[in-house]
């Protein structure tokens, strides 16, 4: 083995432990703030108390300022799909309430989302969650090295489309490669054919991200040029976990 070969071997051993690091604090913060959700909570609350988490475990928001986002994390409630901006809107009983963050740590990402209940929700909302969750798993179980980014596309998409009725997988935002930016290529769509893209290899991480709405899969920007909303105002959730690619099971680092 060359000696050209060891460094990029010890470079990625360093990369993963520090997405590690990243992730298990990320994931320890979502789940804080998902206990601290409660009707009547405005959502910048959320924002204040993930800013506090991060600064007291080293690790930096990766989405304040990205392209000029003006907050921590991105909160988006019901119909809103993604990048919801965290406000002065209060939480109500019965909303389904997305959190999607991405930290920084040593220099290396992690991005992950997670849609909860507000108080008691609908059998309706449940099930979107319970759907959604069960596609990034999905997803998640299907990228292993050999496997094609094409296998994860569709595994996704089988699970929401096609095992189930009324169900859309979001076409217009993608999963992504992460890394030292939080976007890197490729793009992973929640969408397409199994045996199609680049096959996976050990040491690739990436960020899978169900997008599930329950009706039309199209969508529209809001008027504050972030928040994305779906084209008919159905519900909406969202998970996401940041993984690496392995010999065997990928790994899940925001866990
Ligand atoms: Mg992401």
């Amino acid at each position: 083995m060359s000696i050209a070969t060891d460094s990029r071997v010890v470079n990625n051993e360093q990369k993963l432990a520090a997405m590690r690091q990243a992730g298990s604090i990320l994931a320890e913060i979502l789940s804080i703030l998902s206990k601290r959700i409660k009707p009547g909570m405005k959502t910048k609350e959320l924002d204040t108390i993930a800013d506090r988490e991060a600064k007291k475990r080293g690790v930096k928001s990766s989405f304040n300022g990205y392209h000029g986002f003006p907050a921590n994390i991105c909160v988006s409630i019901n119909n809103e799909i993604v990048h919801g901006i965290p406000g002065r809107r209060k939480l109500e009983e019965g909303d389904i309430v997305s959190i999607d963050y991405g930290v920084i740590y040593n220099g290396f990402q992690a991005d992950a989302a997670i849609t909860t209940g507000v108080g008691k929700i609908s059998g309706e909302s449940k099930e979107l969650i319970d759907v959604t969750k069960g596609a990034l798993e999905a997803g998640i179980k299907a990228a292993c090295a050999g496997a094609k980014l094409g296998d994860v596309s569709h595994a996704i998409q089988d699970y929401v489309e096609l095992q189930r009725s009324g169900y859309k997988v979001v076409r217009e935002y993608t999963g992504h490669g992460i890394g030292r930016d939080m976007h890197e290529e490729p793009q992973i769509p929640n969408f397409g054919l199994p045996g199609s893209g680049p096959v996976l290899k050990k040491g690739m991480t990436l960020a899978l991200e169900p997008m599930v709405n329950a009706g039309d899969w199209r969508t529209r920007v809001g008027d504050d040029q972030w928040t994305v909303y779906t084209y008919d105002n159905s519900l909406s959730a969202h998970f996401e976990h940041t993984i690496a690619i392995t010999d065997g099971e990928p790994e899940v680092l925001t866990k």
